[in-house]
């Protein structure tokens, strides 16, 4: 049976821990021994998952290029992700978003040969045109169950994994609770909402919020929006980009202290992301690129140039605990994702493992125990 030893990244242990891991022809983790040997070979963590993610390496989930989906998820493994969610742009019900839908879910279904596709992403096109950021205003539209059904059908393989809305909008809260029936897991986002309407969101099944503190009300001492939600709320999922452009970093590592179970590190990745700066497009928007930032005409942030494990190098580089990291980046987003087998190393779960040398840099990215990327 296939092994490797390493300091593998442990629970319950919570730590780097010399390990021997073997898993089965089936890609299942069957055993992982301690060793007592000194701490040799490469760090290995548990396979990264993004569930915001647009583009890289000069992809769009917008495109129209019927390849796109299986370059996205080879450019992904060279950066420790093995399974990524598609987020789409705000755009046309028909025939944008429903092709996008459609594509994706073929392109999952002939196979992928390195991250994982998991699902979609639908951020907008209900969302607050106050909050709108990079999503292009024309296309945002105001919520109802009859256009929600035209957007997802019943979604009856849960496809659509998770959609951004703005609670604040008239009849959004019956969206939410219609989404949530059809197995979508609800971010709110984009939004201006008070704090009481985004608790009325949580009440109606939504379960995270997306790009903390980006395009959202911020916190104020007397109406603590959806950042104070996110910050004071013990339940809600909160996706954070950590290029150090989007959060500043003494804000990430504060977050981290202080609601760290909770975060999920995501990209938010545009085309440029991987790529040299230059002009590149964003659902079909014009974006510049410079300086590790991606951008409209306007200065507005339109997404990010992020990889994930430049994410988590940046933590290190904050002091934020390899612990807290490991959680945000593989464990997290799989119990937020409902994927029971991933984002830990552990007997019986699926052997999805980024190997990592001492500066933190991706020597190979294995996929149920096979490699989908490999620089040694
Ligand atoms: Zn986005």
């Amino acid at each position: 049976m296939p092994s490797l030893r390493g300091r593998l990244f442990l629970h319950p242990e919570n730590h780097l821990v010399p390990a021997e891991i073997t898993w089965d022809d089936g890609g299942r983790i069957e055993r992982i021994e301690p060793m007592l040997s000194a701490n040799t070979g490469p760090v290995v963590l548990p396979g990264f998952i993004d569930e915001h993610i647009h583009g890289i390496s000069g992809m769009d989930v917008m495109d129209e290029d019927s390849n796109r989906f299986v370059n996205m998820s080879q450019a992904l493994a060279r950066h420790g992700v093995t399974g990524f969610v598609a987020a789409t742009v705000t755009a046309p019900i028909d025939p944008d978003l429903k092709r996008v839908i459609k594509q994706s879910r073929a392109a999952a279904q002939d196979g992928m040969p390195g991250a994982s596709l998991l699902g979609i992403h639908l951020e907008g096109p209900f969302i607050d045109p106050t909050c709108k950021g990079a999503q292009p205003e024309s296309s945002i539209i105001a919520p109802t169950i009859e256009r929600a059904r035209e957007l997802i059908g019943d979604n009856s393989d849960g496809w659509v994994r998770l959609i951004t809305m703005a609670p604040n909008i008239p009849g959004a809260l019956d969206v939410v609770r219609w989404m949530v029936s059809r197995r979508v897991a609800v971010n709110l986002g984009h939004s201006g909402a008070t704090w009481d309407i985004g608790r009325e969101a949580l009440e109606a099944g939504a379960t995270g919020l997306t790009h903390f503190f980006n395009a959202m009300s911020p916190l104020k001492h007397r109406e603590p929006g959806l950042a104070g939600l996110g910050l004071m709320s013990s339940q809600v999922w909160c996706e954070l980009i950590t290029d150090g452009i989007h959060v500043r970093p003494e804000v990430v590592r504060y977050v981290f202290q202080t609601m760290g179970k909770r975060v999920l590190l995501i990209t938010d990745a545009m085309a440029a992301a991987a790529m040299p700066d230059g002009d590149y497009r964003l659902g079909g928007r014009p974006v510049r690129v410079f300086g590790g930032s991606a951008r409209l005409a306007d200065g507005t942030l339109a997404g990010s140039v992020l990889t994930l494990d430049h994410a988590l190098r940046n933590l290190l580089q904050w002091e934020v605990p390899l612990p807290a990291i490991v959680a945000a980046i593989s464990q997290n987003p799989a119990a937020r994702l409902g994927l029971p087998d991933r984002g830990r190393l552990a007997p019986a779960m699926r052997a999805d493992m980024v190997l990592m040398d001492s500066d933190w840099q991706i020597q190979a990215t294995l996929r149920a125990g096979v490699a989908i990327y490999d620089a040694r």
